[in-house]
């Protein structure tokens, strides 16, 4: 079987879906046979910046260098895969949105001018074009295994579009709503993790992004008076959408 050359890239994150990556690489072994990893600095030192079957990017943009790197890679890649919330929707860093760049950088660094940062968060998408988009934070690593499997075979992963409440259900979990009065935002947000946080009795606050393609931002807005109720304040639960959906928050301008 011909191997596909791979690159991994990463912008700016955390390098928790990178890890996922190299778990899965542990975990599934025979994964290695399959790629030939051209571009990967945090598993390799040689790093070739060539054309690519596919390229994996992770985090999201924050800077004009990053846009400029991202069109090369696209340029030299067949399929383009963001990898993680971050790459996907933004991600956590997008919590910033809306708040001056520099006060952030102040608050948070005590050598604020060495921070290169515009004031917007772009996801990778925003940029350029993306033919694969894996969700979570971190993405789950058995199915970036499998979807890299399909790709060397010359298949194409399907598509699941559900809510986690899907997962909660298939997996016989209780529902932490019904049962404990705890909030959860399973009804909007995407499946894909196996409804982890319910199975140990927490609600999901969402690091999959919300289900956006097909939803009425109508249910947003009741989704957030009923768990006003449960006790999740407006703040939090805009905060939580704009840490994990920021395309979404955008479109709605929240
Ligand atoms: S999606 Fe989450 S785990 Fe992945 S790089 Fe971003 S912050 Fe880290
Ligand atoms: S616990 Fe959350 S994800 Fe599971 S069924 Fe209830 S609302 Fe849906
Ligand atoms: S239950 Fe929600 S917050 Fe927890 S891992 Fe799954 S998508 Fe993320």
């Amino acid at each position: 079987m011909k191997r596909i050359s791979v690159g991994v890239f990463k912008l700016t994150s955390c390098s928790g879906c990178i890890n996922e990556l190299i778990y899965a690489l542990v975990k599934h072994p025979e994964l290695l046979k399959l790629i030939d990893v051209k571009y990967f600095t945090e598993l390799q030192d040689v790093n070739a910046l060539t054309e690519l079957n596919v390229a994996i990017v992770e985090g999201s943009c924050v800077r004009e260098e990053h846009e400029g790197i991202l069109k090369k890679i696209r340029g030299l890649s067949e399929v383009l895969i963001s990898m993680g919330t971050c790459a996907t929707l933004g991600g956590v860093q997008s919590l910033r949105v809306g708040v001056d760049v520099s006060e952030v950088k102040k608050y948070v660094y005590l050598n604020p001018e060495y921070v290169d940062a515009y004031n917007d968060v772009k996801a990778v998408g925003e940029l350029i074009q993306v033919d694969l988009s894996l969700r979570g934070c971190p993405v789950n690593g058995d199915a970036l295994a499998s979807i890299i499997k399909k790709i060397v075979i010359g298949g194409w992963p399907l598509e699941v579009y559900e809510s986690l409440c899907a997962d909660c259900k298939r997996a016989g979990i209780e529902c932490v709503v019904v049962a404990k009065g705890t909030p959860c935002l399973g009804p909007i947000v995407s499946a894909g993790c196996g409804a982890l946080c319910p199975s140990f009795g927490r609600g999901c606050y969402g690091c999959y992004g919300v289900k956006d393609k097909d939803l009425d931002p109508e249910k947003i807005f009741e989704m957030e008076k009923a768990l006003g109720r449960l006790g999740l304040s407006k703040d939090d639960f805009y905060s939580l959408l704009k840490g994990y959906s920021m395309s979404l928050v955008k479109s709605l301008k929240i």
